[in-house]
């Protein structure tokens, strides 16, 4: 195998991984991560791998990415040897294999093509974290819990500081085949405007500047689940914190703008 040197980068994989683990997120070998980065290794042409789409604005960048069937019990244990390394060609429709492990998740043309839009729309998110929490998941199978809007006032009206840490609220993106590039697609459009991105009954998919952002953030509106469930489980449906007051919080830090308004 040959090795390579990423040394801060695989840290962040293993700490989060064992989060992953840790608390119960990414059953079996659930989930995927990847990191972008710029980066000299060279890709010969006798190497490309055509890519079923174009990625032209992380055309030579290279990226970190979790391998088929890892576990992050395991990545948190020692990440590298569960980690690969994959240089996009200077056409943007090609990439190959450079370093570390060798056999891809099968998210990887997802993976890519939320990159490119990341690339395009929020250049410093530079990681991409995908899991499977429980109470997120469940949220999908609430009747009328189906877009973006429903979800994001529901459950991030029920703690204070939720909406202040995700003001766009979370994406969401219809059931597809799970591995599916359409489901990459969607996912591409809809980080242009969220950090997070909820896949209907499958998880959630996380961008930060490193890991561990995308995994506070994913925290924060898996908490504010946890909080829904709990009240339901004692029999109130909440109606959660006033949209007034919300805006007010969203005001006094500046954030206000973020917040979607007529949807
Ligand atoms: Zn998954």
């Amino acid at each position: 195998m040959t090795k390579f040197s990423y040394a801060e980068h695989l840290a962040d994989f293993k700490t989060t991984a064992r989060w992953l683990a840790r608390r119960g997120w990414s059953e079996a070998a659930g989930g995927n991560m990847s990191i972008r980065l710029e980066a000299l290794a060279k890709l010969h042409e006798d190497d490309h791998i055509e890519l079923p789409i174009e990625v032209p604005y992380i055309a030579g960048q290279v990226i970190l990415l979790t391998g088929s069937g890892t576990r992050a019990r395991e990545i948190g244990v020692d990440a590298e040897p569960h980690i690969g390394l994959y240089k996009i060609a200077d056409d943007g429709r090609h990439y190959g294999w450079i370093a570390g492990n060798q056999n891809p998740s099968m998210e990887l043309p997802a993976h890519f093509a939320i990159h490119n839009a990341l690339e395009q729309y929020r250049p410093e998110d530079k990681a991409i974290l995908h899991t499977h929490p429980a109470s997120l998941i469940a949220l999908c199978h609430i009747p009328g819990f189906d877009n973006s809007k429903t979800i994001s006032d529901k459950i991030l009206s029920l703690q204070s500081e939720a909406r202040l840490i995700l003001p766009e609220g979370t994406g969401f993106v219809e059931h597809e085949l799970p591995g599916s590039l359409e489901l990459g697609l969607k996912s591409a459009e809809a980080v242009a405007k969220h950090h997070l991105v909820l896949w209907q009954y499958h998880g959630l998919l996380a961008t930060g500047e490193t890991l561990a952002g995308a995994f506070d953030k994913l925290e924060v509106f898996e908490k504010s689940a946890r909080v829904y469930w709990q009240l339901r489980a004692a029999g109130i449906d909440p109606a959660g914190i006033d949209e007034g007051e919300i805006k007010n919080t969203l005001t006094a830090f500046g954030r206000l703008a973020r917040y979607p308004t007529g949807i």
